[in-house]
């Protein structure tokens, strides 16, 4: 049969049975690219580098993974709405698989502070958006409160099924190479994905499907770096807006993944991760959003430091959580405006130097 999406495809590694109404659009299946080029510009030449292109899911991100599992699971219980808070990808998925579902979808962001292309996904999903004053963090306790009396069910990443849908990002990796990488670098928001990662690898080592476990390398934007400062930042600042918060959810489990896997958890500043962002899209043909950059950015960083690491041979995964099309705002940002030219051939040619 076809490809019935993660549920259909990993359903003896996951919390559901044959009463679960399954939700799904087929996500997962992503595409694991190899990416010699950005090996170079690293400057790590020798890696077995590739990028897993997360912004090929249904809604343009890793958080299809999560919101099948949470969405079904949601339908099995009965309820009949949900709501979440999120900086932009979370409620555009939310959003889509509550509308297969029939549930009505309820979405908190933080004022000014989300992507045009996630909002625009949410409205047209039919989701009931509110704007709210304060930061993302501001927003999730507010969701924690009013999904506390029973009315609607929390879809954020705290809902354990999410990370129970984010596991299969593992599980595709280490199915793919036929083994687990030596090392992931990931962006780290509110912490969920490095949770949900680490438990999918964690569970096929155990079963034998892979031979080792990645070091879990996380990337935090400088503004923005609770776990690597130690505290909560009040006002986290970062042009990578998925990755905005100061107060992680799974903060205690993403300590938890860096030190069982020997890993680290870093900050790269937002020139870093533009640098990142235009080199992956300019050098490999891969458009991914701000936030997904932090990998590589965190990649070049790490192998800067560490020479044996730039020297290696090592197989390398950095995760590309979203697609650049949800904030065309910044490409345009970052990048020079089209020129104007006579619509005349000798002008063209005049013009290309040619
Ligand atoms: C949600 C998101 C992240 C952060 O993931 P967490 O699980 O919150 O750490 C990173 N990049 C993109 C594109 C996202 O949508």
């Amino acid at each position: 049969m076809s490809y019935q999406g993660i549920i259909e495809k990993y359903r003896k590694h996951l919390p559901v049975s044959a009463a679960t109404p399954v939700v799904s659009l087929k996500e997962g299946n992503t595409p694991l690219i190899p990416v010699p080029r950005l090996a170079r510009w690293a400057g790590a030449p020798g890696l077995r580098l590739f990028v897993k292109y997360e912004g090929l899911n249904p809604t343009g991100s890793f958080k299809d993974r999560g919101m099948t599992m949470a969405i079904s699971k949601a339908l099995e219980e009965k309820s009949r709405a949900v709501v979440c808070a999120s900086t932009g990808n979370t409620s555009a998925s939310a959003a889509a698989y509550a509308s297969r579902a029939g549930l009505r979808c309820v979405v908190l962001i933080p004022a000014g502070a989300i992507a045009l292309g996630k909002l625009s996904q949410a409205v047209m999903h039919g989701a009931e958006v509110y704007s709210v004053a304060g930061n993302f963090d501001d927003a999730l306790e507010m969701v924690k409160k009013v999904s506390a009396t029973g009315k609607l069910t929390l879809v954020n990443s705290i809902n354990p099924y999410r990370i129970e849908g984010q596991k299969t990002g593992a599980f595709e990796i280490v199915d793919d190479l036929s083994d687990a990488p030596d090392f992931q670098f990931m962006p780290v928001g509110n912490a969920g994905n490095i949770t949900a990662y680490w438990k999918g690898y964690k569970e096929y080592s155990d079963l034998k499907k892979a031979s080792r476990r990645p070091k879990m390398m996380g990337y935090q934007a400088e503004g923005a770096a609770p776990i690597v400062r130690g505290e909560p930042v009040k006002s986290p600042q970062t042009i990578a807006t998925a990755i905005r918060i100061g107060n992680p959810a799974s903060w205690k489990q993403a300590e938890a993944a860096r030190d069982e896997s020997g890993g680290r958890i870093d900050s790269v500043t937002d020139d870093e991760i533009l640098s990142a962002y235009k080199a992956l899209a300019s050098q490999e043909g891969v458009f991914c959003e701000p936030a997904s950059a932090a990998s590589v950015a965190g990649l070049k960083k790490y192998a800067a430091r560490d020479d044996a690491f730039a020297r290696s041979a090592a197989t390398v995964v950095c995760i590309l959580t979203g697609h650049g099309l949800k904030d065309p705002d910044r490409a345009m940002a970052v990048m020079p405006a089209p020129k104007s030219v006579e619509p005349r051939a000798d002008a063209i040619l005049k013009e290309l130097g040619l």
